[in-house]
């Protein structure tokens, strides 16, 4: 699980929290389809950045984990193609396979998603983790 590394921690750019709002907001609420998230940054593991998302049409809460670049470049590294599942994924937009991993959403109710950009039109968009993943 990505969330138990123990890598020592770096510097590295701070992430916006105004940026995962927008990219929760292009791609609506999965619960209400509203595009009225609110977005705060809280603590988090050391080699994470953690977010708590709040919809506030519906309410639906979420926690936002965005893992720096160089980690995922590193656990991209080790796993083979078949757990590279999500740059694989097709763009609901325009058709193109092939995304670029952004951060996940953990729900508080409903079914956790990573939401990924296409490699073509550059949109985020939502990829479910199956369960049993
Ligand atoms: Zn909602
Ligand atoms: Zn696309």
């Amino acid at each position: 699980m990505i969330s138990s590394r123990s890598t020592k921690s770096s510097k590295r750019a701070l992430i916006n929290p105004f940026d995962v709002q927008k990219k929760l907001n292009e791609i609506s609420c999965p619960a209400c389809g509203d595009a009225k998230f609110q977005v705060t940054r809280v603590e988090g593991n050391p080699d994470e950045e953690h977010f708590e998302a709040a919809c506030r049409r519906c309410g639906l809460k979420m926690r936002v984990v965005v893992i720096p670049r160089v980690v995922i470049e590193g656990i991209e590294a080790m796993e083979p193609p078949e757990e590279r599942q999500v740059l694989e994924a097709k763009c609901p937009h325009c058709g193109g396979v092939g995304a670029r991993f952004q951060f996940r959403c953990h729900l508080e109710t409903g079914v956790d998603y990573d939401v990924v950009t296409c490699r073509h039109c550059r949109r985020p968009y939502r990829k479910e983790i199956l369960p049993g993943r």
